[in-house]
């Protein structure tokens, strides 16, 4: 099952049942379902939870079900709830204060959504008919999509005083309202009854930062192995020379023990090799003896 049906699955099985929420959330699906007109409802889902709550939840806004229900069909085992009774459709567009017969553009009436309680439903039935949330090993992504623009518009400021600041956006005539966050989308889906959703996401995420950090480090180790590698083979070069040409062993006894003690551990830091020596020199004097070497190497 895909992280957006278990999340669907999820709220489902939390979609309350006090009669101002059920009419909520049923606005919500008819909002952001395939078919909401003065002619006929249709939604269509291939979520089986969804498919489960829809008939009892239209029963207890409504106080009637669908005229007729498909068989799942296609592989995804999609199934259409459909109502086209001319009296049935009158009494939903009434519930939310519509007049069937002058209809002409979707609105949210927040009118029916006043109680905090009933805005959430609201949410959660769009989610349900037209929203997803992307797998959180992915990417971080959840949004609502609907073909209606003012609608989209008005769940917009409906999220903003529910605390959120989604962002905006349209794909082929549809309308979307999305979040990118990953504490943002667990805050949402918290509010949505989906706490077992919103906790994957928050492991998801943290495994993410760790794997980051871990391999920001290495990355580092790395770089830094790499320039010590690199600057003591140029030292261990310009040693070999000088004594292909005799000249190290002309050189002043601790000029001669540093070159040994280089030679014998080329794999070592300069903060390794300068406390190896005896006694101990600083950095900076193993530093000026090297540069020494390869200075005079170089002029050869
Ligand atoms: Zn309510």
């Amino acid at each position: 099952m895909s992280f957006s049906s278990e999340t669907k699955k999820e709220i489902c099985e939390n979609i309350t049942g006090k009669k101002c929420c059920a009419l909520a959330a049923c606005y919500g699906i008819l909002l952001y379902c395939n078919t909401f007109s003065a002619r006929e409802i249709r939604i269509i889902t291939g979520n089986p939870a969804f498919a489960q709550i829809l008939p009892r939840l239209f029963k207890r806004a409504f106080g009637f079900g669908f005229d007729s229900i498909s068989e799942k069909t296609g592989a995804r085992g999609k199934q259409s709830f459909v109502i086209n009774d001319k009296e049935k459709l009158s009494a939903v567009f009434g519930a939310y204060g519509y007049d069937i017969d002058s209809l002409l553009v979707h609105h949210v009436n927040l009118g029916v959504l006043d109680e905090d309680c009933c805005k959430v439903s609201f949410v959660k039935g769009a989610f349900l008919a037209g929203g997803s949330v992307t797998d959180p090993n992915k990417r971080y992504h959840f949004e609502l999509v609907t073909a209606h623009h003012s609608v989209s518009r008005e769940t917009y400021s409906l999220l903003l005083e529910l605390g959120f600041s989604p962002r905006e956006s349209s794909r082929k005539g549809n309308y979307i309202v999305y979040f990118k966050q990953s504490e943002v989308i667990e805050d949402v889906l918290t509010l949505l009854g989906a706490s077992n959703a919103s906790m994957q996401i928050m492991s998801a995420k943290i495994e993410k930062d760790m794997m980051n950090s871990v391999n920001r480090q290495v990355n580092c180790d790395t770089a830094n192995v790499k320039k010590t590698v690199m600057a003591a083979q140029a030292q261990l070069e310009a040693i070999s020379k000088l004594e292909e040409a005799s000249i190290l062993s002309t050189l002043p006894d601790i000029m001669q023990y540093t070159a040994k003690l280089r030679t014998d551990n080329p794999e070592l830091s300069i903060a390794e090799l300068a406390a190896l020596h005896n006694p101990p020199i600083t950095k900076s004097c193993l530093n000026h003896r090297l540069r020494k070497l390869t200075d005079m190497a170089g002029k050869l």
